[in-house]
């Protein structure tokens, strides 16, 4: 096969030793793991590999990646709160999704009645962070209203953390969920069977044995694919930090000064760039840009090479430093971090290749949407 630049590279075997060290050490605390599939658009041997790692439960936020998993045998959640003009879709492709406005719910009962199906909920609460689910002080009148409901079935509360107001989930405040949950038993005689921590923000606690008791259920994507806690950015232990790797062509090759000559006005982007004078530099251009990656969360795999900045189709690094001798088609590689996954991920001009096997050589390619 050809391979076609830029790309980006995921090694399968990595991942599913990532899914399988996460997955054991909650299960070691009697929690499960729901597997976040969005950051890689629920491309279906990704998705696969995640499930032989030992997980039977997966999340996307988009309804177009769980349609790419309908036929596989795991049970789906849909992360992202439900548009009141998609419930039709939600019974449809998810098992189970994440609520927080009752007037949603009642769409969704109706939707799950027309398809003759249960659709199940976790009502999502919120403890600080100030995205979504309902407040605290709300939570049992919008348990009365949910239970009330045809063809829902509430199976338990979430809340979801250090995603706008960076909250940190800490013992306080994952605690709140546990008390909810004894204070829905006792009004409604109702065993929740589902108590859902939060995200990859929350897997610090797993590792540090902090993790209140009661709390049953982690949604993680960025610690299996990028194998790091997100509440302090931490390895997590025995995982891989290399599953991703982008690679992008050199196009330009050459000794040039670090500070642009003439009157400076705006960039492409409409920022006024700045300059730091560090002489004469060899200066690699790479076919990717702005239009693909977010330049901030790049990092090239070669601790000596740096990277200057981008513009919609061109990356500018310094490789002066390096110790390859590197020469114009050549291949440099980058880690990514989540945002600049995400957007790698999403980007139709990207080729994602995957290798399932110890054999780098034996590549495969992942048709875009
Ligand atoms: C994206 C998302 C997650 C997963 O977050 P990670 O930080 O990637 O683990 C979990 N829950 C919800 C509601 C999400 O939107």
């Amino acid at each position: 096969m050809r391979k076609v630049y830029p790309c980006i590279e995921v090694d399968l075997l990595k991942l599913t030793h990532n899914v399988k060290e996460i997955v054991s050490m909650c299960k070691k605390k009697n929690i499960s793991v729901t597997s976040v599939t969005k950051v890689f658009c629920a491309y279906s041997p990704i998705v696969e590999a995640i499930l032989r790692g030992g997980v039977t439960d997966v999340a996307d936020s988009r309804i177009l990646n769980l349609k790419k998993l309908k036929h596989m045998n795991c049970n789906k959640m849909l992360l992202k709160i439900p548009m009141i003009s998609e419930v039709y879709e939600v019974v449809e492709y998810s098992d189970v999704s994440l609520n927080s406005e009752i007037d949603t719910i009642k769409h969704l009962s109706k939707a799950a009645k027309d398809l003759n199906k249960t659709h199940n909920i976790i009502l999502m609460v919120d403890i600080g962070d100030l995205r979504e689910g309902v407040l605290v002080g709300e939570v049992i009148d919008t348990v009365r209203e949910i239970i009330a409901l045809d063809n829902i079935n509430l199976i338990g509360i979430g809340t979801n953390l250090t995603c706008y107001g960076g909250v940190i989930p800490d013992s306080d405040n994952l605690s709140k969920l546990i008390k909810l949950k004894e204070e829905i038993k006792d009004t409604f005689n109702l065993n929740l069977p589902v108590i859902s921590g939060g995200n990859s923000s929350s897997l610090h606690m797993v590792i540090n044995d902090t993790m209140p008791k009661g709390i049953n259920q982690l949604r993680i994507g960025e610690s299996i694919v990028l194998g790091r806690e997100t509440a302090y950015g931490e390895p997590v232990p025995n995982c891989y930090d290399d599953v991703f790797i982008l690679k992008g062509e050199i196009v330009e090759l050459k000794n040039k000064p670090t500070v642009p000559t003439g009157k400076l006005g705006m960039d492409a982007f409409g920022n006024r760039p700045k300059f730091e004078d560090k002489g004469i530099r060899k200066r690699a251009i790479i076919a990717v840009g702005k239009q693909d990656i977010r330049l901030e969360g790049l990092v090239p795999v070669d601790d000596n090479i740096t990277v200057f900045g981008a513009s919609s189709d061109h990356l500018i690094l310094d490789v002066t430093d390096s110790k390859k001798n590197l020469k114009l088609g050549d291949i440099v590689d980058f880690k990514m971090d989540y945002g600049c996954l995400l957007s790698v991920m999403t980007s139709p001009y990207i080729e994602k290749y995957y290798y399932e096997t110890t054999c780098v050589d034996e590549l495969s390619k992942i048709e875009n949407f």
